[in-house]
């Protein structure tokens, strides 16, 4: 049965120093809304940023239907995305970047899937050409990694350029973690999801935040958050050393009382003690990535502070 027409909509959108994206995308993103919804709000999470991205927000809250919540730094733009989605009061809500990787024309593709019965459109990469190949190869390692247990499977190529229905955000929030690995997050919550393929524009100004180090930290983010073989391979792999020193003790053992003492094998010994300290430091160190974790998620800390609400509600676009 097809929904409303047109639903109440608000677009959270995290900013860390945009300020010049935000003065371009939101004429282009306001023309959309007035046109695919029946009212509408826009929240400017302003994460922290050191340009103008605050004076611009403000000023944009002026205007009816924009609304802008200041962080009291940088949180992060997973932190980001739960404070807009806090929020947000709309029957849907849409996620979207500043940079105008995002086009905002693919909303009306996603509330046409909606009113026919979607929980979630979302937007999904048709490739990532454009991306090195390191970029790349990272990636599908990446995906390959986290969908390697059955469970939940964490779509390629889909970003946080999405709309969702009220029950699924409601379900985003209710989930206590700390650990807003939000790509993981839309997984698990599962609901009635539709892919619309497209293919982001480069960014319009400024670099992008996630450099190699942010990247390699989101990517542990997820893993530990949606898998734990990783703990169970460093059990398997402990058995399977202790099985070959058990069977290779045997045949020294052997080898000793049939040819008697051999005093050489200097370097084996060597090697083998590197190789299995090596093998003890790292699963160790995985051990040591969910226990950090643990830690984050005892200390039960908000995800985000905020420093400041300006604007008011919805703009109303059709009668
Ligand atoms: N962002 C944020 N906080 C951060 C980093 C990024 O709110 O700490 C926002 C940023 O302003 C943008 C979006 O998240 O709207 C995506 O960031 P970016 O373009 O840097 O990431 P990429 O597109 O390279 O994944
Ligand atoms: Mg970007």
């Amino acid at each position: 049965m097809p929904r409303a027409a047109l639903p109440s909509l608000s677009c959270v959108i995290p900013c860390h120093n945009e300020a010049r994206n935000l003065a371009r995308l939101l004429p282009m993103l306001a023309a959309v809304l007035d046109s695919c919804s029946r009212a509408w709000e826009v929240i400017l999470v302003d994460d922290g940023s050191t340009d103008g991205t605050l004076a611009e927000a403000l000023q944009w809250a002026e205007l009816p239907g924009f609304r802008c919540l200041q962080l009291s730094r940088n949180f992060g733009k997973e932190a980001a995305l739960t404070a807009g989605l806090q929020e947000a009061t709309g029957e849907v809500v849409v996620m979207m970047d500043a940079d105008l990787q995002h086009p905002p024309a693919l909303i009306h593709e996603f509330v046409r899937h909606w009113r026919y019965g979607a929980d979630v459109a979302f937007a999904q990469r048709r490739h990532r050409e454009d991306e090195g190949f390191l970029k790349r190869l990272g990636a599908r390692g990446f995906y390959a990694l986290v969908n390697a247990a059955d469970g939940v499977e964490v779509p390629a190529g889909a970003g946080d350029f999405r709309l969702m229905d009220r029950v699924v955000v409601d379900a985003l929030l209710a989930l206590p973690e700390r650990n807003r690995f939000m790509k993981g997050l839309y997984a698990w919550v599962g609901f009635r999801t539709v892919a619309v393929p497209y293919q982001p524009e480069p960014r319009a100004h400024g670099n992008s935040s996630f450099n190699l180090l942010r990247l390699i930290k989101l990517s542990l983010d997820g893993l530990t958050a949606f898998t734990n073989w990783p703990l169970r391979a460093v059990s398997v792999m402990g058995m399977v050393m202790a099985l070959l020193a058990f069977v290779y003790g045997g045949f020294l053992t052997v080898s000793y009382l049939l040819y008697g003492h051999e005093v050489s094998g200097w370097t084996t010994i060597v090697v083998s003690l590197m190789l299995f300290v090596g093998i003890q430091l790292v699963s160790l160190g995985v051990v040591g990535e969910y226990v950090g974790r643990i830690f984050e998620e005892v200390k039960a800390r908000p995800l985000f502070v905020v420093r400041s609400r300006v604007g008011r509600g919805m703009k109303v676009a059709r009668k």
